[in-house]
Order: structure tokens, then C-alpha cells, then sequence
């Protein structure tokens, strides 16, 4: 005998076998039982809910010889033929096919005679919303004087492309999803009348995967039951299917609670190797993260359409992460799940996911927009990192040079110059735009160097490393303005440094003062090098420190490359010495 798919051979016969679309059965049911059949039906609904198996019963009721009947017999002649596609009065049209008029022309030719054996003409139009705005204006032709021996069902899965005139004739059903436990109900049926067995669990994972749709809860059983030799098991199923598992789930989940993005990034390896999908890993320990998230809120799965997961694991791992964390973590696997559809190297992707979810710090729920809230554990990095630079320019002796307060062009010579390495290019810090807000006089611009010369003396490293990337921009008697050019460093030294600097403000100035410290966003690219000017510029603007990069080991440098990329600040400039 030739292999029947599951999903044909289970496929409902009477409106008794509907799963999960009662309200349907029902009313249908009544309608053939008091005699009273419309002349179009519009079944709408998501693939796989039963739309056509239901025109199928409904054709098979009106025509079955012992009918018209709610509950058709499948063996009489009639219900025969509709089974196998064979009867002459049931016609089954895939508009996903024959959009045209010239279909719906025949159609309109053809309804016109009477039913060859049974007693109505059945017209089943499957995905009617693709039909041509022609096609359907010939359709409503025939639904506005339909012969009384001819009923249409018109099936869809987008109801709100079907024309308002065509809905307006018919009797509209709407098929709804077939919960998982209805799909489970159905396949333990099923498994039980195929006389195999099965463990729970594996039925619960097609469930899951089959989304709603029997259809394809069938077909995947299908699948999972022709490999399965004597117990189908949720092994299997997970290895037809390319599930990748509870225990593997559970690991990489530890791996970002404990921050370790090494044994993440393995567990993603291996399941590579193995053959796993990238978009099954993000959408498992998605709902892994969400089994968490509603196991922390309500003590429970259940109703949850949800795998069933052991609650010590649930207890254990819900003490992971906070709400917030799992809303974010989520969030942010969401958005990998829809940038790996473009991406051109999706495993980077994941892996980047992963990275931010392992480091919760650089992750997503950080807005990377410059003047977004910068958080204080992200401050806290910079600020190492600032002082690690500074440390670094302290270090050079170019830096003492700038210290002595001199502003001779010699002693613009780099210190390696001095030492008497080649002196090929200075690195000068560039001069901003002034704010306009407040005039600068040469006095009000002393203050600004010897504030920034108190910090140095006093071994305020980080708070001299701050400072000294900002730009004074004037001050009255009461304020002192430095303009920056991020807004991180602005952030920074007014969250963190603002008491010491007015403190050292009055002392250097006998009167407090407000300080206001502001920055602008900076195009990615960096600024245009500035016009070099022969007329000497006014003190304020010198550039108080050399840097020759150039002439720094490279592991020197690459920390304050680092550093200016971090900031988005280019601060520093090189240019030839002409002079
Ligand atoms: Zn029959």
C-alpha cells in the first residue's frame, strides 16, 4: 500500500474531528442540520488551522449520499471522490496559481449547469486574497446571483486583502490557532492509534514547533516517526528537528550569569560543529530567557505554551538575572535573530550577542548614543582607563615642557627632539572653536593654565587627563566655562571632578565659581586641519602639550589610540613641523 502522509490520513473527516475550532463545527453543524446553507463562506485563518480540511467536511456533508448530513460517512461514493479530488461537482482552485480573470470566466461559464452527481456545486478558492482586482469584480458578478445549487467557500490567511464587496456576501469564519495543548491532545491520538510510543516530552516539542498549525504538528511527526525504531524520544525529536536542548541552553545561560564569554562562545562553537542552526540557538535561549522571566513572575509554566522545563532549574537559574535584565537580554536577542537575516557574516552577530550578554556593561541596554546616560559602571571603565593615559603622558618628558608653562616656539620641539631622536612630527593639540559666550582675556586664560598646572602638581592625574581635552571657553564672575568636544568628558568631570575643580577655582581665583562643563556630539570623521596661521595665536589657544607619537613605542601608543577612539575625540593632530 502506498504511504499515506500522516497529516492525509488524519486529516478530520466530520466536523467532530476539528481540533481546537469548535465554534466553527458547531455553527456549521446547525446550519446543515435546519437546512439552512449559504451561498458563500469566507474561512479565514493561519496555515494549518483546518480552513480547507473544514470546506472539505462542508462539501462532503452536502453531497454525502446519506446527507446533507453534519456528520458525512467517507465511504459512500460521493465522499469517496471529494476524499481523492475526483468528484465533478467539488472544484478546488488555488488562487495562489490562477489569479486571473480568465479562471474566474470559466468559473462563471461553469456554475451555471447543474451539479453532475450530487446535489451542490462546491467551489473551494484557496488563498482568495491573491486573486486580480478583475477576477474578483468577476467573482462578485457570480456572488451577487449565485445559482441556487452552488455554495463558495473562499479560503484565507489575509482576510483584510479580500475585497469589502466579496466579504459583504459571505459568512465569514475566522479559525484561530490551535493552542498547544490541543495539538498535543491530537497527536497523542494519533501516536496511540498508530500503535506507537512515545515520550511526553517529544510531543510537547512538535507542539511547540508546529506554531499553531496541525497541519505541520502532523507533517513534523511525520518526519520524527519514520527515523524513530520502537520509542519515538525527545532525543530525537530534537535532532530531526535541530533543536539544540535543554542542558546546552542551560550551560551557555550559566556562561552569562557568571560573565564568562570564553565558555559561551565554546558552547557556540560546538553547536556549530555539530551542525546546529544559529537562528535555533538565539530563538531557544530566547525562550529560555522568557521561561525565566514568567517562572520569576508567576511560580509557574503552566498555560504558558511553553516547554516543559524542570523547576529546579527554573528556581535556580530565575536567581540569575532581575526582570529588567531578562527584559533586556531578550531585547537584545531579538534584534541579533533580525540582524542575521542580513547580516553577512551571521555568526559574528551571535557572537557579538553573546559578548554584550555575557558583558551586560557594553550591552544594549546602554544607549551608545553620545549624550544618552552614560551609567557609572561604564564611567568607571573610562576612568581607569583615563588614568592609565594620563599616567602614560605624565610619564613623557614632552609633557613636562608644557608643565614649565613655556610657550616659546622651542619649546614646541617635541622632547624626543631634545633627546636628540629625529623630531618628524609634532603632534599639536588642535585649537576649537572659542565659545562665544564669554570674551576670553589673557588673564581669565592664566586661570585655565594654572588650573590645569595645579592638578598636575597636586597629582590629580585623572582629573588633569579630563580637563586637559577640553577647551576653556571663558569665564565672568561667577562661572567658568570648558566646552568639550564629546559629551562623555563634559558628563565626566561633572559628575565626578566638579567639587575639586571649583574648589580649586577659588583658591586660584580668591571668589567661587560655577563651573559649566558642555560638549558636542563629533562627526565620525575627524575635523578638517585647521588653516595654519603665521600670526601668532592668542595664549589661550596654545597648545599646552606636545605629544610626538610618532616617536612613542608602540606600547605606548597604542593605549591613547585606544583611548581617542573610545572617546570619539581627536584631540590630537599631526602635522609636519615646517619650521
Ligand atoms: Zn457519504
Amino acid at each position: 500500500m502506498a504511504y499515506i502522509a500522516l497529516y492525509r490520513k488524519w486529516r478530520p473527516g466530520t466536523f467532530g474531528d476539528l481540533v481546537g475550532q469548535e465554534h466553527i463545527s458547531r455553527t456549521l453543524s446547525n446550519a446543515i442540520t435546519t437546512g439552512r446553507i449559504g451561498h458563500a463562506y469566507l474561512f479565514s485563518g493561519p496555515r494549518g488551522t483546518g480552513k480547507t480540511s473544514t470546506a472539505k467536511i462542508l462539501a462532503k456533508a452536502l453531497n454525502c449520499e446519506h446527507g446533507p448530513t453534519p456528520e458525512p460517512c467517507g465511504k459512500c461514493a460521493a465522499c469517496q471522490k471529494i476524499n481523492d479530488g475526483t468528484s465533478m461537482d467539488v472544484f478546488e482552485i488555488d488562487a495562489a496559481s490562477n489569479r486571473g480573470i480568465d479562471e474566474i470566466r470559466d468559473l462563471r461559464e461553469t456554475v451555471k449547469f447543474a451539479p453532475v452527481d450530487g446535489r451542490y456545486k462546491v467551489y473551494i478558492i484557496d488563498e482568495v486574497h491573491m486573486l486580480t482586482t478583475e477576477a474578483f469584480n468577476a467573482l462578485l458578478k457570480t456572488l451577487e446571483e449565485p445559482p441556487a445549487h452552488v455554495v463558495f467557500i473562499l479560503a484565507t490567511t489575509e482576510a483584510h486583502k479580500v475585497p469589502p464587496t466579496i466579504q459583504s456576501r459571505c459568512q465569514r469564519y475566522d479559525f484561530k490557532r490551535i493552542t498547544v495543548e490541543e495539538i498535543r491532545g491530537r497527536l497523542e491520538t494519533v501516536v496511540a492509534e498508530m500503535g506507537l510510543k512515545a515520550e511526553a516530552e517529544a510531543l510537547d516539542m512538535i507542539a511547540i514547533q508546529a506554531d499553531g498549525g496541525l497541519r505541520d504538528a502532523l507533517s513534523l511527526l511525520d518526519q520524527c516517526s519514520a527515523l524513530a525504531e520502537g520509542e519515538l524520544t525527545a532525543a530525537r525529536v530534537r535532532q530531526v528537528l535541530g533543536l539544540i536542548g535543554h542542558d546546552w541552553i542551560y550551560k551557555l545561560t550559566e556562561a552569562i550569569y557568571a560573565r564568562k564569554s570564553q565558555v559561551a562562545l565554546g558552547v557556540l562553537a560546538e553547536l556549530l560543529r555539530d551542525g546546529k542552526d544559529l537562528k535555533q540557538v538565539l530563538t531557544e535561549l530566547s525562550l529560555h530567557l522568557r521561561s525565566l522571566m514568567i517562572y520569576q513572575a508567576t511560580g509557574t509554566l503552566e498555560q504558558m505554551d511553553l516547554y516543559a522545563e524542570p523547576d529546579e532549574v527554573l528556581q535556580e537559574q530565575g536567581k540569575f538575572f532581575s526582570t529588567e535584565d531578562l527584559m533586556a537580554m531578550l531585547k537584545r536577542l531579538h534584534e541579533a535573530l533580525a540582524e542575521i537575516k542580513w547580516s553577512p557574516q551571521p555568526r559574528i552577530t551571535v557572537e557579538v550577542a553573546l559578548m554584550a550578554l555575557c558583558n551586560p556593561v557594553t550591552s544594549g541596554a546602554v544607549p551608545q548614543a553620545a549624550g544618552a546616560a552614560v551609567d557609572d559602571g561604564r564611567l568607571a571603565q573610562l576612568e581607569a582607563k583615563l588614568s592609565q593615559m594620563a599616567a602614560q603622558l605624565a610619564a613623557r618628558p614632552v609633557a613636562a615642557a608644557a608643565q614649565a608653562g613655556t610657550r616659546a616656539p622651542a619649546a614646541q620641539r617635541s622632547a624626543a627632539a631634545a633627546q636628540g631622536t629625529a623630531p618628524r612630527a609634532d603632534v599639536s593639540v588642535e585649537p576649537m572653536p572659542q565659545a562665544e559666550v564669554v570674551p576670553i582675556t589673557a588673564s581669565d586664560a592664566e586661570v585655565w593654565d594654572r588650573l590645569l598646572m595645579t592638578l598636575k602638581e597636586r597629582n590629580k592625574m585623572p582629573v588633569f587627563a579630563c580637563m586637559n581635552q577640553g577647551q576653556f571657553a571663558g569665564m565672568s564672575d561667577t562661572q567658568f566655562f570648558v566646552k568639550f568636544k564629546g559629551v562623555l568628558m563634559a558628563d565626566l568631570a561633572m559628575r565626578n571632578y566638579r567639587a575639586l575643580l571649583e574648589q580649586l577655582l577659588e583658591e586660584l581665583t580668591g571668589r567661587p565659581l560655577h563651573l559649566h562643563c558642555s560638549g558636542e556630539d563629533m562627526p565620525l570623521t575627524p575635523p578638517p586641519k585647521p588653516v595654519k596661521k603665521k600670526t601668532a595665536p592668542p595664549p589661550a589657544e596654545e597648545p599646552s602639550i606636545h605629544v610626538d607619537l610618532d616617536a612613542m613605542p608602540p606600547e605606548e601608543r597604542a593605549p591613547l589610540e585606544k583611548a581617542f577612539e573610545i572617546f570619539g575625540d581627536h584631540v590630537v593632530e599631526i602635522e609636519d613641523d615646517k619650521q
